[in-house]
């Protein structure tokens, strides 16, 4: 069973009302971990959650976030464009460059919106290209590798495009305060779906230490700590889920050690958290609708990686449960596959199973993030329907299915 769910019920009367598949978002269940975020982080009076816009962005899910006072964190023209649409507006928007066309930064400046700075370069793009701000957001990069607890690799930074060197952070932001900047935040990524609740904590230790050095030697003071994504969530059943009380006490500790009792004025804490905030109040809801015994067993769902790539592309572990049947015996073993012409086009390899007959209807876990909007259009199957169910317990569709009339409209014949 998954860590998260909602009643099997809830799907069955989903699947009367929609074909499949479809992707179904809770929004009790986003509400309340926004709700679990933003309490665990209250201790600091200048927090905000930025979520990450990417990893779902529909305008219903930004709205509801809205409300839950989290802002957005986005990364292109669209996705600055979608908050600006759903009511976002100056610092309620991260900006995140990276190698993007730099007329981004007009919009971004235009918007008001925080800019956080991927290189050193972007000084001069952003000079050009909307000015320079007050407060200006880097991207660190630490380099080498990040471990915890001593001796556990839990990443590589020095492997990633991403963020600025130690070396260049000084000269960095003595050139912005040249140009007129008057506060920094300072933000890093070091690690990906992070289930240990350690990890926030521990960047954030290296993070303050790096913003208190900075104030001294390059005379600016640091308006926030910016943890970026990271925060996991438990895909496998067997990992507990991260409790974020526990994160935002650890962070507190941190902080206190390096900036004292937080106080109004005192540097300030930004996450943008988004797997941790939608992931697992999302579902991939497919039918069964062919069998194939062959070398192997094969169920084929009328889901595929254009709903969820991740298990094609990184070969993730996506928890399935087979309605009806949560407490059958797990007594068949099969391959659960979609129908593009991609042998990786598998939502699971030789997993244990209740025996499945066409016609039962599955469902795909933890497909709240990174997952509709990581889709395409391969083999021309199109992106399908996103339902909310919303805290009345009526569904309501949030995004309709693709027509082929949608994929030709850009077409030229
Ligand atoms: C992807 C991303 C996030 C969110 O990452 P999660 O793993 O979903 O929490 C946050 N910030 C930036 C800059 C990102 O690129």
């Amino acid at each position: 069973m998954p860590n998260y769910s909602i009643p099997s019920e809830v799907f069955i009367r989903a699947a009367e009302q929609f074909p499949t598949p479809f992707h179904l978002y809770d929004e009790a269940g986003i509400r309340k971990t926004a709700r679990a975020v933003r309490q665990a982080f209250s201790w600091c009076p200048d927090y905000m959650e930025y979520y990450a816009v990417k990893a779902l962005p529909n305008p219903q899910i930004l709205k509801i976030l809205k409300e839950e006072g989290c802002g957005l964190d986005c990364s292109s023209e669209t996705e600055l464009l979608l908050a600006q649409r759903c009511g976002f507006s100056g610092e309620q928007i991260m900006f995140s460059a990276n190698a993007m066309p730099p007329r981004e930064f007009d919009l971004a400046r235009s918007l008001g919106a925080y800019v956080n700075l991927d290189d050193v370069s972007d000084i001069d793009l952003l000079k050009e290209h909307g000015g320079i701000p007050e407060t200006v957001c880097i991207r660190y990069n630490t380099g080498g590798s990040f471990s915890m607890h001593g001796n556990q690799i839990m990443g590589s930074p020095g492997d990633a495009k991403y963020g600025w060197t130690t070396d260049q952070l000084v000269p960095g932001l003595q050139k912005l305060k040249a140009l007129g900047v008057r506060r920094f935040g300072i933000h890093a990524f070091l690690a990906s779906n992070m289930t240990d609740p350690d990890y926030y904590p521990a960047l954030s230790g290296i993070l303050m230490s790096t913003a208190a050095e900075l104030e001294k030697s390059a005379g600016l003071p640091c308006a926030f700590i910016n943890l970026s994504g990271g925060i996991g969530i438990p895909y496998r059943p067997e990992v507990p889920p991260v409790d974020i009380s526990y994160v935002g006490n650890g962070v507190r500790r941190e902080y206190e050690k390096v900036f004292g009792a937080p106080q109004a004025g005192k540097p300030g804490i930004k996450t943008e958290l988004g797997r941790y905030m939608t992931g697992p109040h999302g579902f991939v809801v497919t039918h069964a609708v062919h069998e194939k015994n062959t070398y192997k067993h094969y169920i084929g769902v009328d889901a595929c990686a254009v709903q969820l790539i991740r298990p094609a592309m990184y070969g993730a572990y996506h928890e399935i449960s087979v309605v009806g049947k949560e407490n059958a015996p797990k007594t068949h073993l099969y391959d659960i596959t979609g129908c593009l012409c991609e042998n990786n086009d598998k939502f699971a390899i030789d997993r244990m199973l209740p025996e499945i007959h066409v016609g039962d209807l599955l469902v795909i876990h933890d497909a709240g993030a990174h997952a509709f909007a990581m889709g395409y259009q391969y083999n021309g199957r199109l992106r399908t329907a996103e339902v909310l169910r919303q805290e009345d317990g009526t569904f309501r569709l949030i995004r309709r299915a693709e027509t082929p009339e949608d994929y030709f409209s850009t077409l030229i014949w």
